[in-house]
C-alpha cells in the first residue's frame, strides 16, 4: 500500500476532525473509553477578550461511534480559564466534536439518524449500540433531525408529488409519527 501511514488512534476513530487527540485508553470488556484533550485554540475571555490562564479541566464524556462491537465512549477532558483581568472563567469550547450540552459526539449523531432513518434500527437499538439510554438517543436524533431536515427554507424546492410513508410510520413512530415524503427524490418534506 503505496498511501498506509503509521497507525494514528485519532485518525482511525476520525478524533482529528473533531479537534480531539486521544491521551489513553481503557479497553474494558463491554466498552472502550478513549481520554482525548482538544486540539483546538482557545478562545479568549468572553468578557473582556482578555488571554486566560488555565484554571482547572472538567471532564465530559461524549458517546461516540462504537468500535470493535462495543461502545465506545470519549472522555474529554476540557480546559477552564480564567481572566487575570476580570477573573471570569470559562471552558475551552469544543463544539466541532459535540453540539452544546449534547451528550454524542457528532459523529455518533450522524450514526444515529441513518441508523433510524436509513437502517430502520429502533431507538432502543440505536441506544445500546451507542451504550446511552433511549432518551439520551431519542434527544439527539430529534435535535439532529430537526436542524438538518426542517431548517433548510429550499427543502420543498421542485417538490410536486408527495406521499406517506406507511412502514416508516408504522416502525419509527416516535420519530417521525407522520412522514410525508416527495415520491420522486424521496426527501423528507415534513414530519410531526
Ligand atoms: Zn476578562
Amino acid at each position: 500500500m503505496l498511501n498506509a501511514t503509521a497507525p494514528c488512534l485519532d485518525s482511525f476513530c476520525r478524533l482529528d476532525r473533531l479537534g480531539l487527540s486521544v491521551l489513553s485508553q481503557h479497553i474494558e470488556p463491554t466498552h472502550a473509553v478513549l481520554v482525548c484533550a482538544p486540539t483546538t485554540d482557545p478562545k479568549p475571555c468572553p468578557g473582556c477578550g482578555g488571554p486566560g490562564v488555565h484554571h482547572d479541566t472538567v471532564v465530559r464524556d461524549l458517546a461516540h461511534v462504537p468500535y470493535g462491537w462495543k461502545p465506545t465512549i470519549l472522555r474529554v477532558r476540557v480546559p477552564r480559564y480564567r481572566c487575570r483581568e476580570c477573573r471570569r472563567t470559562w471552558r475551552h469550547c469544543i463544539k466541532p466534536a459535540a453540539p452544546s450540552r449534547g451528550k454524542l459526539s457528532r459523529d455518533a449523531v450522524t450514526m444515529a439518524v441513518k441508523s433510524i432513518v436509513i437502517d430502520r434500527l429502533s431507538i432502543a437499538r440505536t441506544a445500546a449500540n451507542l451504550g446511552v439510554g433511549w432518551n439520551t438517543a431519542s434527544d439527539a436524533i430529534l435535535a439532529a433531525a430537526t436542524d438538518w431536515l426542517f431548517t433548510d427554507p429550499q427543502r420543498l424546492d421542485g417538490v410536486t408529488t408527495v406521499g406517506v410513508d406507511e412502514h416508516v410510520v408504522r416502525h419509527e413512530a416516535l420519530l417521525f409519527r407522520m412522514e410525508v415524503r416527495d415520491l420522486h427524490r424521496t426527501a423528507v418534506v415534513a414530519a410531526g
